[in-house]
């Protein structure tokens, strides 16, 4: 990869992580939620290890609109878990929720839940590149959404 690709990339990456902390600021200002900076929530940390787990596993992979050589906004949904989204497939997913008991299901003890308050946490996206090797990838910029109990919140 050229130095001029690898700023170009880099500046991907940085446009989808600058993006996506302004869109979950709009979010959070809208519905006046507090946001905060650094390390991951310690509630969130175990659906990340998770995520990083079936990535390794290949149990949890990109929907077709995204890809590891374009940086880009996606989100990671733990109770849909297979595919890491872009805005258009996370659409999909919560068109399936109806309000079942299902849909209350807190995503730190698993335990049925109402009311049931909605989480995010942003993993920057970052860009692996390995000239010796000639591998580069880039890995998007996933926003994980998850609700909590009363309790685990
Ligand atoms: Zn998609
Ligand atoms: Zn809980």
């Amino acid at each position: 990869m050229s130095d001029t690709a690898r700023t170009a990339l880099l500046d991907q990456v940085d446009a989808a992580n600058r993006n996506t902390v302004a869109a979950l600021l709009a979010v959070a200002d809208a519905v006046n939620a507090r946001t905060t900076t650094g390390p991951l929530p310690t509630k969130a940390l175990p659906l990340v290890e998770s995520l990083a787990l079936r990535l390794m596993e290949g149990r949890t992979t990109l929907c077709r609109d995204l890809s590891w050589a374009h940086p880009a906004p996606a989100t990671w949904m733990p109770y849909a878990p297979g595919l890491i989204r872009c805005a258009a497939c996370v659409r999909t997913v919560l068109a399936r929720i109806k309000g079942t008991d299902q849909d209350f299901r807190c995503d730190g003890c698993g335990k049925y839940s109402r009311p049931l308050y909605p989480q995010a946490a942003m993993i920057p996206g970052q860009m692996l590149d390995l000239p010796e090797v000639q591998f580069t990838v880039s890995m998007p910029t996933i926003t994980v959404t998850y609700g909590l109990c009363r309790r685990c919140r």
